[in-house]
C-alpha cells in the first residue's frame, strides 16, 4: 500500500467516517468533457488581419501616464484604432474623458440595463533584460505577435473592439447598451477608471455586467490537471504598501550596539517570513474552484478534493505551504519589497526602514492585515506607517444570472475547456465599476501558455494569432446570446 493509499484510508478511519463513503464520493464526482464541436469558428484570413491589427497597436508606445501628464502617443494610438475600426468610433456615442475611452452602442430597449467592456491602453515599460525582439515592433513570427502590451491589455482591447466591428458589419443591433471603456493609467491606478464609474454614476446608469482583463484560458496551471481552465476572476485581493522604521542614536560601525535600527527590522522580516501570520481560510471563490476542478483531477487529488468536508483543514495547509502562489489564494500576503539604511558602509543608521507590499485578503482587510504586522513590529520597537491601503473588492457572487449566462457561453465556445470562477491576487480597473455594477467579471477568452502568463510585464510579451481570433469570436457570441 502506499503511503498516499494509506493515508487516503487513514485520516477518515480517525475522523470517524468510512473510507469507503469517501471513495464513494470520488468516484461519485468524476466527469468528462463532451465531445462536441466549439460554437465559433475563423479563418486563416482572419487570424492574419487581427494579428496585423494588434501588430499595429503595440507599434504605438503608449507608456502609461499619470492623469495630468502629456499623452500625446494615446492621442496618436486613438487615431489608429478609429482607422481600424471604423464603425464602432463612428457610430457609438462619445464621451471621452481626458484621453479614458468612453463609448457607447445605444440599445433598441432603453428599459434594461447595459453591460460593459472594458481593456486599457496603457502599456508597462520595457527596461527589463532579456529582450529578443524590438518591443514595439509588433512583429507577426513563429504565429504569434510580439511586444510590449500584445497580452496585457491589447489584445483584449483588439478583440473587444474587432467584435464590435464585425457585429455593425453585420446591422446586429443589441437590446442592451453596449458600453466600451479603456482606461489610459490602469497601469499607474490613475484615476481614469475612476471618473468613467462616477460618469456612468453621475447619470443614474446601471449596468448588469463588467468585463474587463484578468482570468483568460490556460493549461498546465494547476497541477494534476490537463485541461486548459477559463478562469473568470470575481473578486481581487486588496493593496498596501506600510514603511515600517527602526531607530536609534547611531554610533560607530566599530562600537556597533545590540539591536541596532538594521537588525531590529530584520527580526520583523524574518519572524513575518517564518510564521507567515495571516488567517488562511478558503472563501469564495477557493470552494467553487475546487469543486469545478475536482471532478478531473486523477484519483488521489480527486479523492482528497470531493471530500472537501473532510480534509479541508489539510487542504488549507497545502495552500499555505506548497507556494508563494497557493499561499496567496487563501491568505493575505506581505512582501518586505525597499530598504533604507545609512549612506556609508562605516556609518550606524539613525533610522533604518524598509517598505512592504500587502494584498489583503477577503477574510481579513487591510486594516486587520496591518494590525498584525503592526503587533510584531511593536514588540521589535519599530514604527509602523501605512502609506497606502486598499481592501479587496466585492466578490462577484459565481452563482448570480449573469455569471451563469457568461459561464454556458463559455461551454459552448470551449468545450474542451473547464470553466470556474477564479480569485486575482493582482489588480484591475474594474474594481471602480463595483459603484454601477453587481457583477464585475474578470475574463479574457483568449488561450494562454504558462510562457505567455510568464512574459507579462516582463521581456518578449507575446500573445498567438491564433487566441487573437479565437477571442475576437467569443465576444461575439458573448454579446449576441444574451
Ligand atoms: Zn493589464
Amino acid at each position: 500500500m502506499s503511503l498516499l493509499k494509506g493515508f487516503k484510508f487513514a485520516v477518515p478511519a480517525a475522523l470517524g467516517i468510512p473510507a469507503a463513503l469517501c471513495t464513494a464520493k470520488a468516484v461519485a464526482v468524476k466527469k468528462t468533457l463532451p465531445d462536441v464541436p466549439p460554437a465559433v469558428s475563423w479563418t486563416s484570413e482572419e487570424e492574419q488581419r487581427y494579428a496585423e491589427k494588434l501588430s499595429a497597436m503595440v507599434q504605438i508606445p503608449t507608456i502609461s501616464k499619470k492623469e495630468d501628464e502629456p499623452y500625446e502617443s494615446f492621442l496618436i494610438f486613438q487615431e489608429k484604432l478609429a482607422e481600424l475600426f471604423p464603425r464602432v468610433f463612428s457610430t457609438f456615442e462619445n464621451y471621452d474623458l481626458n484621453g479614458n475611452l468612453l463609448r457607447r452602442w445605444k440599445g433598441t430597449d432603453p428599459s434594461k440595463n447595459g453591460i460593459l467592456l472594458m481593456g486599457h491602453q496603457d502599456v508597462v515599460p520595457v527596461d527589463q533584460a532579456g529582450w529578443t525582439k524590438d518591443p514595439f515592433s509588433g512583429e507577426i513570427e513563429d504565429g504569434c505577435v510580439w511586444g510590449r502590451g500584445a497580452m496585457d491589455c491589447k489584445s483584449t482591447v483588439c478583440c473587444e473592439l474587432q467584435a464590435l466591428e464585425e457585429l455593425l458589419e453585420e446591422g446586429f443591433a443589441p437590446e442592451q447598451d453596449i458600453w466600451f471603456f479603456s482606461s489610459r493609467n490602469e497601469e499607474n491606478s490613475g484615476g481614469g477608471s475612476d471618473a468613467a464609474a462616477e460618469y456612468l454614476q453621475s447619470q443614474g446608469i446601471r449596468l448588469d455586467l463588467v468585463l474587463d482583463e484578468g482570468g483568460a484560458i490556460v493549461a498546465g496551471m494547476i497541477p494534476g490537471l490537463k485541461l486548459p481552465v477559463a478562469a473568470i476572476g470575481v473578486v481581487e485581493k486588496g493593496f498596501c504598501n506600510v514603511k515600517f522604521t527602526a531607530k536609534s542614536a547611531g554610533g560607530h560601525s566599530s562600537t556597533p550596539p545590540k539591536n541596532s535600527p538594521l537588525i531590529r527590522l530584520s527580526k520583523l522580516m524574518v519572524e513575518v517570513d517564518r510564521k507567515m501570520p495571516f488567517r488562511a481560510k478558503l472563501v469564495t471563490p477557493m470552494p467553487e474552484i475546487l469543486d469545478n476542478v475536482a471532478p478531473y483531477l486523477s484519483f488521489p487529488l480527486r479523492f482528497l478534493l470531493a471530500n472537501r468536508n473532510v480534509f479541508g483543514g489539510l487542504i488549507k495547509a497545502a495552500f499555505v505551504h506548497l507556494s508563494g502562489q497557493t499561499r496567496a489564494f487563501v491568505q493575505s500576503t506581505a512582501a518586505f519589497t525597499m530598504a533604507e539604511g545609512s549612506t556609508a558602509p562605516n556609518v550606524l543608521p539613525d533610522e533604518a526602514s524598509v517598505i512592504c507590499n500587502i494584498r489583503p485578503s477577503m477574510q481579513q482587510n487591510a486594516q486587520q492585515t496591518v494590525a498584525v504586522l503592526q503587533k510584531i513590529a511593536a514588540k521589535y520597537d519599530v514604527e509602523t506607517e501605512v502609506l497606502f491601503s486598499r481592501d479587496a473588492s466585492r466578490t462577484s457572487p459565481p452563482d448570480s444570472a449573469e455569471f451563469k449566462i457568461l459561464e454556458a457561453n463559455l461551454h459552448a465556445c470551449l468545450p474542451d475547456c473547464l470553466v470556474t470562477p477564479y480569485l486575482m491576487t493582482g489588480g484591475t480597473d474594474s474594481r471602480r465599476f463595483e459603484i454601477v455594477c453587481e457583477n464585475v467579471l474578470r475574463f479574457t477568452p483568449t488561450r494562454l501558455s504558462k510562457e505567455q502568463i510568464e512574459a507579462m510585464h516582463a521581456a518578449n510579451e507575446n500573445v498567438s494569432v491564433s487566441a487573437i481570433a479565437e477571442g475576437v469570436k467569443i465576444y461575439k457570441y458573448l454579446l449576441t446570446h444574451r
